[in-house]
């Protein structure tokens, strides 16, 4: 309200106002008592009246304690996309909540971060925060129960902006001749882009490779931006010592993240494929690994 460079120049109002055992603001006529000059003298007295100089004192005496108590706060942006995902439904008892909704830390003493967030209403908020370990009474909200409880309706409010997509590694779709291999991802209808994260991961026998040395298009960092109908072709190289052997085939596991357009992330089953030599081709086989 006030420009700063009055500040100090309040400061010494009031110091000099409390030096005369008085706890009023001045007066307009003390204001005038030549200290400043008439000039200003009329903006003093143009200032709205309130306690400002009081006001200063009280903000800089409490600010630390503010600080301190948000210090695990969520983002604005973060608790926005809780609420999308969850379209201010409470995650605990399935109440749509409109503004009565609160997001609370799984873990009080958490990070405020989207893992460690779940919007609730008021009463499950209560019921998350106020149980007695050295009184147990019923059976309390774990941590793990708090976040797949928080997934599952995440996943339910946004499952209709996830469309049907196919997408599979091939040597003839797009055409490429190995160590070259052929990807291709297809965003097969609806009415929202998305975003796809892919992550391939070679192996053979018991060695575990990783992913195809690419700029971060297999490994699960870039997204590849579908709208939709669209289909994209890619590939990657394998590497040359990434040859099977005798009983030891070389396999490729595809794994796909879709980002909703609210961002909200969605895996979808992965995808296991061996490479066949004689055919030139890879085929689907189930994935072993827990899912
Ligand atoms: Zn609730």
């Amino acid at each position: 309200m006030y420009p700063e460079a009055t500040v100090p120049e309040k400061y010494g109002l009031v110091k000099r106002n409390q030096q005369k055992g008085r706890t009023s603001r001045l007066t307009n006529r003390e204001r005038d008592d030549g200290q400043f000059g008439g000039e200003r003298s009329k903006v003093a007295a143009l200032r709205p009246k309130a306690a400002a100089p009081r006001y200063f004192f009280r903000m800089v005496e409490f600010a630390p304690t503010i600080m301190a108590s948000r210090k695990n706060d969520f983002r604005p942006q973060d608790a926005a996309k809780t609420l999308l995902w969850c379209r201010r439904i409470c995650c605990l008892c399935g109440k749509k909540c409109g503004a009565a909704i609160e997001i609370a830390h799984i873990d009080r003493n958490g990070p405020g971060a989207l893992d460690n967030a779940i919007p609730v209403c008021f009463e499950c908020h209560s019921v998350i925060g106020h149980y007695a370990d050295d009184h147990p009474r019923g059976k309390k909200f774990g941590i793990e129960e708090l976040k797949k409880r928080r997934n599952q309706v995440y996943d339910e409010q946004t499952s209709s902006l996830v469309p049907p997509i196919d997408y599979r590694i091939s040597q003839q779709n797009p055409a490429r001749t190995l160590p070259g291999v052929g990807f291709r991802i297809h965003h097969l209808g609806g009415a929202h882009p998305v975003r796809a994260f892919v992550r391939v991961t070679i192996s053979r026998g018991s060695k575990r490779y990783g992913p195809p040395p690419t700029a971060g298009h297999y490994d699960g960092r870039y997204g590849w931006n579908l709208n939709p109908g669209q289909h994209i072709s890619g590939w990657f190289k394998l590497r040359k010592r990434w040859k099977p052997l005798k009983g030891e085939p070389l396999r490729a596991k595809v794994e796909i993240t879709v980002a909703d357009i609210y961002d909200y992330r969605h895996d979808l089953l992965p995808v296991g494929y061996i490479l066949n030599l004689g055919a030139q081709d890879w085929y689907a086989e189930p994935c072993e690994e827990e899912m």
